[in-house]
């Protein structure tokens, strides 16, 4: 069975068909998911808390995107505060750096990523991270800021992982995992499963991050989490182990970052 660490299950182009969606999810193994809240603006985070508590097999995520950093204002902590009351929230994010893109200035977003570390230790979650960057910097500044707010008390993930070996190592040395996405896929990025056959499968997730990022074979299409299992396939090939391996462990360990009530189990609330 997989666990799709990362999906943006509340995107609006799910609206038309998400129960399906869901369901053939289900059937292709995927027996959990972690709804990110963010990244289609900070109010939106309220739907991913919604269909958390409306759906045993979802889990919700909130935080602000670093692309959403210029939208952070003083009413923020409290918004975030407010949703990771509900018993459904096992992580803060996705909230990180992206150098890349710059939809939002660079202090703007080392200023709300900061914060929010800080809201995630006092509330002792872990954290769902995004890191981009042209160069570097983002990677740098974001262990920085990781190191000086949480303290060494976090742990957290490295969602969509596209840096360099030498980064993921350092990562893991700071209490953080990595998830690949469908980009692990790509015919071209032959360097990304070279990354990932350097790491230790205790520490890995896989995630779609649905609907963006299609796998080989399927790109341009919207995502879907029925299809984590092709990112596993892949990560299996590259580690030398079989997909039923990887799957035990990957959904093991984002069972264990996220506090996930095991399948069947009572549960929280
Ligand atoms: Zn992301
Ligand atoms: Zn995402």
């Amino acid at each position: 069975m997989w666990l799709d660490s990362h999906c943006h299950l509340t995107a609006d182009a799910f609206n038309a068909d998400r129960d399906a969606v869901l369901a053939r999810a289900q059937q292709a193994g995927v027996e959990a998911f972690v709804a990110i809240g963010s990244g289609y603006g900070i109010a939106e985070n309220a739907r991913a808390v919604a269909l958390a508590a409306s759906d045993p097999r979802v889990f919700a995520s909130v935080g602000v995107h670093p692309h959403e950093a210029k939208q952070w204002s003083a009413a923020t902590p409290e918004q975030l505060t407010g949703w990771l009351a509900s018993p459904r929230v096992v992580a803060v994010g996705e909230c990180g750096l992206d150098y890349h893109y710059m939809h939002s200035e660079r202090e703007a977003q080392r200023a709300a990523f900061a914060q929010q570390v800080a809201l995630a230790r006092q509330r002792d979650l872990p954290v769902s991270i995004h890191v981009r960057g042209g160069d570097s910097a983002a990677f740098d500044e974001l262990l920085d800021i990781w190191r000086s707010e949480g303290r060494g008390e976090l742990e957290g993930v490295l969602h969509c992982y596209t840096g360099t070996l030498e980064f993921a190592l350092r990562a893991l040395r700071e209490g953080l995992s990595i998830s690949f996405s469908g980009i692990l896929t790509f015919k071209q990025d032959r360097g990304l499963r070279a990354v990932a056959a350097a790491l230790p499968l205790e520490k890995l997730l896989v995630e779609t991050d649905a609907p963006l990022l299609a796998p080989e074979g399927l790109r341009g299409k919207r995502n879907e989490p029925a299809w984590v299992g092709r990112v596993g396939e892949v990560l299996a090939r590259a580690l030398g182990r079989t997909q039923d391996e990887v799957a035990a462990a990957t959904t093991r360990n984002a069972r264990r970052l996220f506090r996930l009530p095991e399948p069947g189990a009572p549960g929280r609330p």
